[in-house]
């Protein structure tokens, strides 16, 4: 593959400390090498197939659609995946990164807990020591998910600094890594960060696009009019995306997490309402007070919570090739419960913002318009959480 120097127009780049440009250049090096490796692409493809489980659907949701009375809405079925998310499609290329460059030992961040378990699983898989930073006040918050890293035999590390949350545990996982880098290896779970994590976790997310895009030509026998998928960071969005971005017909559409509404200032819509910034070593839309300090965020869904976004998104929305949207805590709420009752799939509280945008335009759609929607995880995570806002127990909707 074609090496870049980690920028997207202005955005991206590596904003670091030395010692830590070091230990990225190493990473760099690594991945540019065996990304192009026919032994590691066919390791890569064995686990995405035997353990992942892919390839998984492009499901045309018929009845959705009908309810809907609009344009073709299909799913591509990332909750199909083993640990029910997209987010394995990056921690298996990265661990399998790790292993040829004999580190022994992963650190990873995390946050609500989503990208901890996925880490954890894979360091299981290949007998990795696994060590998860994470905000003191988000393992009270995702206690279950701590239980799930222990058993899958990691160890959680509560990092008490700052706010005690995810930007405190990404400084200390930063600080892991140049402290131990020769026999360490940071997994990072989103497209964001200093290079050449953008450019490597959009790498291994490309198989959603890859795959959507085989099976739509294969079931519509041409390319879709609009792709949607959640952002967070943006790595299930730009895996979709990606393999997309020179068919110029086809619109791209991100979906931020508007929270309780863009007018107030709890939401995590990084881009519909940022500035450009730099955080966590790299150079996006952020939300920042005057002292470029990242803003408490808000968003009802877990893995949306984040103050920032992939520079390769910034630079689509810069450019005007990709359209971003936001959607609020309530319309994601009306989208769970309606796909879960028009198709009988719970979907993650994150994927449930993609489906409400996808409803409100395939409303406007003629029938022949054809839309593809990131399904990017499953429910199953956020149903205590649902269960306690239905019983009033939980301030969100
Ligand atoms: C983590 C997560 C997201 C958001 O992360 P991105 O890097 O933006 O993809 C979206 N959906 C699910 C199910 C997640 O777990």
């Amino acid at each position: 593959m074609e090496k870049n120097n980690g920028y997207f127009g202005e955005f991206g780049g590596a904003f670091v400390p030395e010692a830590l440009k070091k230990v990225l250049a190493e990473v760099e090096e690594n991945f540019y090498q065996y990304i192009d490796d026919p032994e590691f692409l066919r390791e890569l493809q064995y686990y995405q197939k035997q353990y992942i489980g892919r390839e998984n659907p492009l499901y045309y949701a018929e009845s959705l659609t009908q309810q809907i009375g609009g344009g073709k809405i299909y799913l591509k079925r990332e909750d199909l995946n083993h640990t029910g998310a997209h987010k394995i499609n990056n921690a298996v290329g990265q661990v399998l990164l790790a292993k040829k460059m004999n580190k022994k030992r992963i650190i990873a961040e995390t946050g609500a807990g989503q990208h901890g378990v996925a880490t954890a699983t894979v360091c299981a898989l290949m007998g990795m020591d696994c060590i998860i930073y994470m905000g003191e006040i988000d393992t009270k918050r995702q206690e279950l998910n701590v239980f799930r890293m222990e058993m899958l035999g990691a160890k959680v590390v509560p990092v008490t600094s700052g706010t005690a949350t995810l930007k405190d545990a990404v400084d200390a996982a930063l600080e892991d890594f140049v402290m131990n880098a020769e026999n360490t290896f940071y997994l990072l779970g989103s497209a964001v960060g200093p290079h050449p994590y953008p450019t490597m976790v959009r790498e291994f997310q490309s198989i959603i696009g890859i795959e959507a895009r085989r099976q739509i030509l294969e079931a519509e026998g041409r390319l879709p009019d609009y792709l949607i998928a959640s952002v967070g960071g943006g790595s299930n969005a730009i895996g979709l995306f990606h393999p997309f971005v020179n068919d110029k017909e086809v619109k791209i559409i991100g979906v931020e997490p508007a929270g309780r509404g863009l007018d107030t200032s709890e939401h995590a819509a990084s881009i519909s309402k940022g500035t450009v910034g730099i955080i966590h070593g790299f150079k996006c839309y952020t939300l920042q007070d005057e002292k470029g300090e990242p803003l408490p965020v808000h968003s009802i869904a877990a893995g949306l919570d984040y103050p920032g976004v992939g520079p390769e998104h910034s630079y689509y929305k810069k450019i005007g090739r990709g359209e971003y949207v936001a959607i609020t805590d309530d319309e994601a709420m009306n989208a769970f419960f309606q796909l879960s009752k028009t198709e009988g799939i719970i979907p993650a509280i994150e994927s449930a913002h993609a489906i409400a945008y996808a409803a409100k335009l395939a409303k406007t759609l003629p029938k022949d318009k054809i839309i593809i929607v990131n399904l990017s995880g499953r429910g199953d995570k956020d149903v205590k959480q649902v269960k306690e806002m239905i019983e009033g127990k939980y301030r969100s909707l």
